[in-house]
Parts: C-alpha cells; sequence; structure tokens
C-alpha cells in the first residue's frame, strides 16, 4: 500500500459532508452589488430536488465566536464589524482604517453574521477532517479577507481560517488551490512565507486585486499562474495536468483546501474567463484522492444560474453522483424560481441554465500565455 493509500484509509467518515446554513438565503449585500444573488441556498436547494442531500451528509453550519477569529484577523477590526452591523453605518476613520461602508463591502443586515458563519464553517472543517475525510462549504472561499480589513467583497478571510483549523487538528502541510478569477491576496499575505503552506492560484492577467504575479515565490511554495482572458476548457486540463497536480503530489500534503470561485465561467459578469463548469468539475475531481483531507470551498461567481449550477455539481462530483442530462422537474423549478435584477444584457437567461447542470465543453487553442505560463513555473516544483 503507498503512502496515498495508507492517508486515504485513515478516513473515518465514508461520506462527503455538506456545510451550509439558512443566513446566506435572502441576505444581500444591497440591490446594486454583485453579491445581490442566491448563491449558496440554490445549491441546497438544487442538491436536495435531486436527492443529493440527505440530513446524514448536511451539517448546519455555526457561526465563528469572535474569540476564533482572532487567529487571522485583529480584535479591533473585528470589534468594528460586529459595531457596524449593530449600529448598521460606520464613521468615515471606520471606513478609512477597515475597508468598511464602501461600495465593495458595504453596510448590510447580516454583514458580521453572514462572514462569521462561512468563517464557523471553515473553523468546523478543519476540526471535522482531524482523522481525514470530504467537507464542501460553498460558502467559503472569501479568499480575500484581510487582518485589519474588509476587501474585495469579503469581511473575513475563511479559507485562512480553514487552514489554520486544519493544521490545529493534524494537518501539518497544506496545499491550497484557487481557480478563481481573481488572486487569493489575502491567503498569499498569510502564508506566503509558510513552507508548510503550498499556494498555487489561476487568475485573470490584470485584473482587481492585481496582485499574484508569475515571479511572486513565497517561501519557494508560491504558484501564481495569471491567465489570459478568453482561457477555456483544454486550457485548464493543461494547467491541471501540467502544473495543479504534479505540484501538489510532490507537495505531499495532508490536507488540500480548494477554493473552487465559479467567476471564471464564460457566463459570469466578473471576468473574461470562458471556462465551462466542466473545468471546475475535473479539478474537484483530480484532487479529490491525493490526500486524506480535502475541504472544497466556494468563492466568487456571480451569475445566479451558473454559480448555482456549477457549485451543485461540484457536490455530486464529491459524491460520485452521476449529473443528469436534463433536470427532473423539481430542479428546474429552482433554476426557474431565480431572478437575476439588473443582468447584463448579453447575460440573459438561457434555457440550458433551467435545465441542465453540465455546461458544453468549451475546447480552443492552447493560449500561448497559458503553455509559456506552466512552462516558465514547472521547474519550480520541488522532486518533479
Ligand atoms: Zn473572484
Amino acid at each position: 500500500m503507498n503512502d496515498v493509500m495508507t492517508a486515504l484509509s485513515a478516513r473515518t467518515s465514508p461520506l462527503p459532508q455538506f456545510i451550509g446554513a439558512e443566513i446566506y438565503r435572502g441576505s444581500t449585500y444591497g440591490p446594486w452589488h454583485p453579491l445581490r444573488v442566491p448563491r449558496v441556498s440554490t445549491v441546497m436547494d438544487l442538491s436536495r430536488a435531486l436527492g443529493w442531500l440527505p440530513p446524514a451528509q448536511f451539517i448546519t453550519s455555526p457561526r465563528a465566536k469572535t474569540a476564533a477569529l482572532t487567529g487571522y484577523h485583529t480584535a479591533a477590526y473585528l470589534a468594528a464589524l460586529q459595531a457596524a452591523e449593530a449600529a448598521q453605518t460606520v464613521s468615515d476613520a471606520v471606513r478609512a482604517r477597515h475597508g468598511l461602508g464602501t461600495p465593495s463591502n458595504p453596510v448590510f443586515s447580516e454583514m458580521f453574521r453572514r462572514p462569521a458563519t462561512a468563517a464557523g464553517g471553515s473553523l468546523l472543517a478543519g476540526e471535522l477532517l482531524k482523522n481525514g475525510g470530504i467537507i464542501y462549504s460553498p460558502a467559503g472561499g472569501t479568499h480575500h479577507g484581510l487582518p485589519d480589513r474588509a476587501n474585495g467583497f469579503c469581511y473575513l478571510n475563511d479559507p485562512v481560517l480553514a487552514i489554520q483549523s486544519l493544521r490545529r487538528n493534524g494537518a501539518q502541510r497544506v496545499a491550497y488551490v484557487d481557480i478563481d478569477a481573481h488572486h487569493p491576496d489575502g491567503v498569499e499575505h498569510a502564508f506566503a512565507q509558510d513552507p508548510d503552506t503550498l499556494l498555487i492560484s489561476t487568475h485573470e492577467a490584470n485584473r482587481w486585486p492585481r496582485t499574484g504575479a508569475i515571479t511572486d515565490q513565497g517561501a519557494g511554495q508560491v504558484f501564481n499562474l495569471p491567465v489570459p482572458a478568453g482561457l477555456h476548457d483544454d486550457d485548464m486540463a493543461l494547467i491541471l495536468h501540467e502544473l495543479i497536480l504534479p505540484a501538489v503530489t510532490a507537495f505531499r500534503p495532508d490536507a488540500i483546501v480548494l477554493q473552487c470561485g465559479a467567476d471564471a465561467v464564460l457566463e459570469d459578469p466578473q471576468s473574461r474567463l470562458c471556462l465551462s463548469n466542466n473545468a471546475h468539475w475535473a479539478v474537484v475531481a483530480a484532487l479529490r484522492d491525493i490526500a486524506p483531507r480535502y475541504l472544497v470551498l466556494g468563492g466568487g461567481g456571480y451569475n445566479p444560474w451558473s454559480v448555482g449550477r456549477l457549485w451543485t455539481g461540484v457536490w455530486a462530483v464529491l459524491n460520485d453522483h452521476e449529473i443528469p442530462d436534463h433536470l427532473p422537474d423539481q430542479a428546474t423549478g429552482v433554476l426557474r424560481a431565480l431572478r437575476w435584477d439588473g443582468a447584463p444584457k448579453r447575460l440573459q437567461p438561457q434555457d440550458h441554465w433551467m435545465t441542465t447542470l453540465r455546461d458544453a465543453p468549451r475546447h480552443g487553442m492552447i493560449h500561448d500565455a497559458v503553455r509559456s505560463g506552466v512552462a516558465q513555473l514547472k521547474p519550480r516544483i520541488v522532486g518533479a
């Protein structure tokens, strides 16, 4: 038995666990914000409509206590965030220092409780994975949060808290893989100099937050691959097989955290990447059996149909459920009930958004920038 098999056999929980909560249903960052759309509630409803979410696999996310958040965030920031939720307003000084009450991180009614619930899920995941297993928390993945300030729609950084929790619970070496359209600046900030945390990110070049240069090395374990507009499934397959899998495998992680942001698909309004959801599912599947602990988080994703379909498919992949070509009525009902006020003109709802989970694959010639970027990073993989 090789090491991976030994590690996998240590898993005590045979079924993947889904961490969710009702706080995400109906909560919104405001009528003009990209996060005005439902996301996690759609995944829960679709998964239940398909018979994929029995009570034995669902865990209601606890809300993190403030003290549990101080592993990454400052006490002053946490106090300001709670005060802002209570008062539903912030002073100019708080806005300037902590980034609260801004267009991207507005004051809204659950502005502490909602991210603290996602963070509670990530902290719990680290504990539940102590003896191995697979956990999916689509509300997680808020990878831009900084210690003392909100950033990029993120109030808290639950991926950082998840990695800290995994480490407290026995996972020394953690591989963090991030396929969101945006660079995880908050996670790199936390772990760039930690040789026990592998950081791999693909993100659209020249897009906010404009961090994540290919030349970043951290302690030698930081791999940033900026990708060109138009990135398609064949590009991502090359990245997966030539960069992500060799790097993760060579690292011999005790745990893998995948941030599976859904904003790199063609129908998302916040990027110019053109993946289909098949690309994300391929990454989810490929990373599933490499380490004894596997935590899959959400992230970006601003088209209510594409994010709901993609993230429900992630749960199917984790459970080996076959994805039907056509959804049953109860599931199409969930999708037909969604609304997207202020949708961009190019993204008017299409019929297959209502009746399927799987997109048509998006093939193409490999972009030169993808090939050259992978070639530049590959020699840095230790042992490859
Ligand atoms: Zn993003």
